[in-house]
């Protein structure tokens, strides 16, 4: 197996198209070429994920967080990003990155936060738009089932947004040489993630060789509920604030929860939003959360709960070193004989006293 055959299953968990416009998620170092010894799973792919890689026999690394961000105009070892690079470069070793596109799925991090604290009927809090797209094709009528078996088989019609995973609409093609000549012609439309686009293009390019295929695409603004932020659900029973808080703090594995005044009502329906979660407090509140974990909430933000629900703040590496344990269960969930090895390094640069 070739390190790219691991990115093309992680690009099929996490498509890069749904990372957010400042990220850098992808390959960072190496060639997706090579062949893979072994992959390692870590949260910050750092100098000493580096040097574990090197001593596990692992020459892929997949990180949550991205080791580069904002572009390196030197190389010299001068700070541990440039280092960490030098020595992966040395060592052949590759660096992933699967970060706000993992954020995004409803698979992702905060579902993870959500299983683990055993939230139920979770959705995802703050859903995206502008992911959808809609495609209409006409078809010969003889033809219509096969194309649409095609789509279908693209990844159209599964977006779950819409019960039906194509509408058909029965009409008659004219010809231009011969006013009188008519036939049957269907109108599949179907719905599909945006980034799906090539594969359906292609599918439907396939099929033109066959059959005269005309079909338009057009953007919809609809929410994806499937692609978004954060996550909200519900504890199968309502608790008492304060012994909640104290669930958390040990199922979450965090020496420190800091959160806004406890509400004197119990709890049941909670919002998470692994690391840096705090502009989805608006959702949270107009979803009637009871609770919004989250991670980095800064001083006065804390005001802006009002009373609302309780903010709390759980810390950002605390929040998503579950990631870690995810990645590895959904790569060796999708590839056959596959087990890549999960860092045994806590690379939290937070303690505390
Ligand atoms: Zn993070």
């Amino acid at each position: 197996m070739k390190i790219k055959d691991v990115i093309s299953v992680l690009e099929t968990i996490a498509p890069p198209k749904y990372q957010e416009s400042y990220d850098n998620c992808g390959l960072i170092v190496g060639n997706a070429d090579a062949t893979l010894t072994q992959a390692l799973i870590c949260l910050d792919s750092t100098e000493e994920i580096v040097e574990e890689a090197i001593n596990r026999g692992c020459n892929l690394v997949i990180a949550h967080h991205p080791i580069v961000f904002g572009g390196l105009k030197k190389i010299t070892g001068k700070n541990y990003v440039e280092r960490t690079v030098i020595k992966a470069i040395k060592n052949n070793i590759a660096i992933y990155a699967i970060h706000t596109n993992l954020d995004s799925v409803h698979t992702g991090v905060s579902k993870k936060i959500s299983d683990k604290i055993g939230l139920q009927n979770c959705q995802i809090l703050s859903p995206r738009k502008g992911l959808l797209k809609k495609l209409s094709v006409l078809c010969p009528i003889e033809q219509a089932n096969l194309l649409r078996s095609r789509l279908l088989e693209a990844g159209a019609g599964k977006t779950g947004d819409f019960a039906e995973t194509s509408f058909n609409l029965l009409g008659v093609s004219t010809l231009s040489h011969d006013a009188n000549a008519q036939h049957g012609t269907l109108r599949i439309d179907t719905v599909f993630a945006a980034h799906l686009e090539g594969k359906i293009i292609a599918a439907i390019a396939a099929f033109a060789t066959s059959a005269p295929i005309s079909y338009e695409l057009s953007a919809l603004d609809n929410l994806y509920s499937k692609i978004g932020f954060g996550m909200i659900g519900e504890l199968p029973q309502p608790q008492d604030p304060s012994a909640f808080l104290s669930y958390l703090k040990q199922t979450m594995q965090t020496n420190c929860i800091r959160h806004t005044r406890m509400l004197r009502k119990p709890v049941q329906k909670i919002a998470v939003c692994g690391g840096a979660g705090f502009s989805l407090l608006p959702d949270a509140i107009a979803q009637k959360a009871d609770v919004f974990i989250t991670a980095d909430v800064k001083y006065h933000q804390f005001f802006d709960a009002e009373n609302h629900l309780i903010l709390a703040d759980i810390g950002h590496y605390e929040s998503e070193q579950f990631t870690i344990e995810l990645l590895g269960e959904l790569l060796t969930e999708k590839i056959p004989n596959f087990a890549p090895i999960l860092t045994q390094i806590n690379t939290n640069p937070v303690f505390y006293l």
